[in-house]
């Protein structure tokens, strides 16, 4: 399977140089070629797999034969095996025909475990393989870091350098990132804001002389396609679970960085019966101006009680884009180019592509605070507060209620009490792995906002 650029001008690439590969020569996404397909049969006859038997059976096809079966079968096991729950995405009921997708199973309680595990174990595998050593350099906000961290603790081949913003994650997030104390794992606490931190991080991408000789960087955000991939494998496994695929679902995605749901889409295109893709936003609602309006023009970013989706710039929403466009890459270079002054409209076909497969809604914190109060008090659920924004955007846009609705549950409550003590409700105690979590000994480095600073820092400290 050959990979290509959203702006068509970077060369194409195979599996395991696009999983080693961030953004395109060209400043685009990679994306496959041609999507696999599968029949209604050969879906129907997934129904009652073993999460990981059905992630092998939607991911294989996208790996090619580049990773054995058999190989691929074991990093898909090894990337699971740290789940709480055995169903590893439980579904639970919240009301009639409305259900809650738990993503926060993983080690870090949030659904980027799914994909960063898995990414940590594809990495050790194509390093060992080439014998080759490689420095993960990342900024975050909270749940992407802790994530990236947990899925690359175990991996010899790799230096992991993850620059937060010191004194701006909550504890909680900030302690499982710091409380990991192996030698190949660095924080840094930088002093500065989240775009400060990737402002240093895309630069150090951009000229990677500062690195020894013989290593280069590796991306672990959600441009990193091998995220999406391992994304679109539960839109498979909940619909199996309602009666899929000989009935459609809808779905109900927080959305930030349009990674997530992008693999929802990407899932219906491959043959998965789904009526409705609801894209839900916090107050920074550019994607849902963009879907209801066709506006999609930069604002402020808002602090929200839903950090993880306080996002401005979306970046997978090119690879969306780059579909509306009929794979049009010098389109798309345009509108990025267009973007770049604040503001891009899209072409009216493109516009009715985007309406025709997705519904969105935007919902500000205190109305979000409600809905987290209203369904515990009716079911004795707790929502974290993004997952809450799903919820309510699920019921504000749906439109056929005989269609089971499906509201992806991004982080466990534990990990955004603010929210939750806003609500009015009792803090929820972290999972019994994590109960030590603040007893934990921490280590981070905090440093000046100066790319020297850092970029010395991480030379100092590779193996
Ligand atoms: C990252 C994140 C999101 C947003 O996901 P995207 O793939 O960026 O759209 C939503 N909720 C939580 C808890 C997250 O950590």
């Amino acid at each position: 399977m050959k990979y290509i650029s959203t702006r068509g001008e970077a060369p194409a690439l195979n599996f395991e140089d696009v999983v080693l590969t961030g953004l395109a020569s060209d400043g685009g996404l990679y994306l496959p070629e041609t999507l696999p397909n599968f029949s209604k049969e050969e879906i129907s006859s997934w129904a009652g797999l073993r999460y990981e038997e059905l992630a092998f059976k939607v991911i294989s096809p996208f790996v090619d034969g580049e990773i054995s079966d058999d190989d691929l079968k074991a990093i898909i096991e090894k990337s699971y095996a740290s789940f709480r729950h055995t169903a590893i995405a439980p579904l639970v009921q919240t009301d009639h025909n409305e259900w809650v997708l738990e993503l926060f199973q993983g080690p870090t309680l949030a659904f980027k475990d799914f994909a960063l595990q898995f990414l940590g174990n594809i990495f050790d595998h194509i390093l060992k393989k080439r014998d080759q050593k490689v420095v993960v350099m990342g900024a975050t906000s909270g749940d992407t870091g802790s994530a990236a961290i947990e899925g690359c603790r175990h991996c010899d081949n790799i230096d992991i350098f993850i620059l937060h913003p010191h004194q701006r994650v909550s504890d909680v997030q900030r302690k499982q990132m710091t409380s990991v104390l192996a030698d190949n794992v660095h924080n840094i606490a930088l002093e500065g804001n989240f775009d400060d931190c990737q402002n240093m991080v895309k630069e150090s991408f951009r000229d990677q002389s500062f690195l020894p000789d013989g290593r280069q960087l590796v991306a672990v955000n959600s441009i990193n396609w091998a995220r999406i991939m391992a994304q679109v494998v539960y839109y498979f496994y909940a619909s199996l679970a309602l009666g899929g695929p000989h009935r459609k679902i809808s779905f109900s995605v927080p959305t930030g960085n349009f990674g997530d749901i992008f693999a929802g889409f990407l899932a219906k295109k491959m043959g998965l019966p789904i009526d409705q893709l609801i894209v839900a936003t916090n107050a920074n609602d550019i994607l849902h101006r963009c879907i209801s309006a066709n506006d999609h023009s930069k604002k402020e970013l808002l602090h929200s009680l839903s950090p993880s989706m306080d996002i401005m710039v979306s970046s997978n929403f090119e690879r969306l884009l780059f579909d509306a466009y009929g794979s049009d890459g010098a389109a798309i270079a345009q509108l990025m180019e267009d973007f770049k002054s604040g503001s891009m409209v899209l072409s009216d076909d493109a516009f009715k592509n985007v309406t025709e497969n997705f519904d969105s809604y935007r919902l500000d914190d205190d109305a979000m605070v409600k809905i987290i109060a209203d369904v515990f008090d009716k079911t004795e659920y707790l929502l974290d507060p993004h997952t809450a924004i799903g919820v309510e955007a699920a019921r504000q846009v749906r439109k056929n209620h005989d269609v089971p609705m499906v509201c992806l549950a991004t982080a466990h409550p534990a990990k955004f009490d603010e929210a939750i003590a806003k609500a009015g409700l009792q803090h929820p105690q972290l999972p019994h792995h994590m109960s030590d979590l603040f007893e934990r000994e921490e280590r981070y480095q905090v440093l000046n906002d100066d790319i020297a600073t850092v970029q010395k820092f991480i030379k100092e400290n590779i193996r």
